[in-house]
C-alpha cells in the first residue's frame, strides 16, 4: 500500500527501531509511546483489519508476540505486559506490546449504559451463532 506509513517503514522509506524482524514480520518501537519501551508488531504483508487477515498471519503474530513479551518482562522493570489491537490510527493491522507498572494507572474506556435492560440481551443475541 503506498499512502500506508508501516509499509513505508517496511520498505526502509521512513525510519524505525527495530526490535525483531523476520521474512514476514517486524517489531519495531511505538512513536507517540504509552510507556517506556512501547512497541508495535506488524506483518509485512498489507491488511489493514485484524479479522481479515489469513489465520497463518494471526497465528504467528500472536506466538511471536507472546515471545516478545517474555523478553520485555525478562529485561524491562515492569510488572506485566499489555497487548493490545486497535488500529484506529494506522489502516495496517499491528498488536501494541506495552510494558506496564502494576500502580500505573492505566487509562480506562469509559462505560455507558445500555437504553433498556433487554438491550444487552439484544446485542449479545446479534453476536452469537454467527462464527464458522
Ligand atoms: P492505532 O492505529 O493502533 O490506533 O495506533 C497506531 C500506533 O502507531 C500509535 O501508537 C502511533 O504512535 C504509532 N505510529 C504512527 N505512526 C508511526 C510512525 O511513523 N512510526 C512509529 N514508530 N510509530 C507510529
Ligand atoms: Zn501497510
Amino acid at each position: 500500500m503506498d499512502n500506508c506509513i508501516f509499509c513505508k517503514i517496511i520498505k526502509g522509506d521512513v525510519p524505525c527501531i527495530k526490535i525483531y524482524e523476520d521474512d514476514n514480520f517486524l517489531a519495531f518501537m511505538d512513536i507517540y509511546p504509552v510507556a517506556k519501551g512501547h512497541a508495535l508488531l506488524i506483518p509485512k504483508k498489507h491488511v489493514e483489519w485484524m479479522q481479515d487477515c489469513d489465520d497463518d498471519t494471526i497465528s504467528k503474530s500472536f506466538v511471536l508476540t507472546k515471545k516478545l513479551m517474555s523478553q520485555f518482562k525478562n529485561n524491562l522493570s515492569c510488572d506485566f505486559v499489555q497487548i493490545g489491537v486497535v488500529g484506529e490510527q494506522v489502516p495496517h493491522f499491528h498488536i501494541h506490546i506495552i510494558p506496564q507498572k502494576n500502580n500505573h494507572l492505566l487509562p480506562r474506556w469509559p462505560i455507558i449504559s445500555y437504553d433498556t435492560p433487554d438491550e444487552i440481551i439484544e446485542y449479545a443475541k446479534k453476536i452469537q451463532g454467527h462464527i464458522e
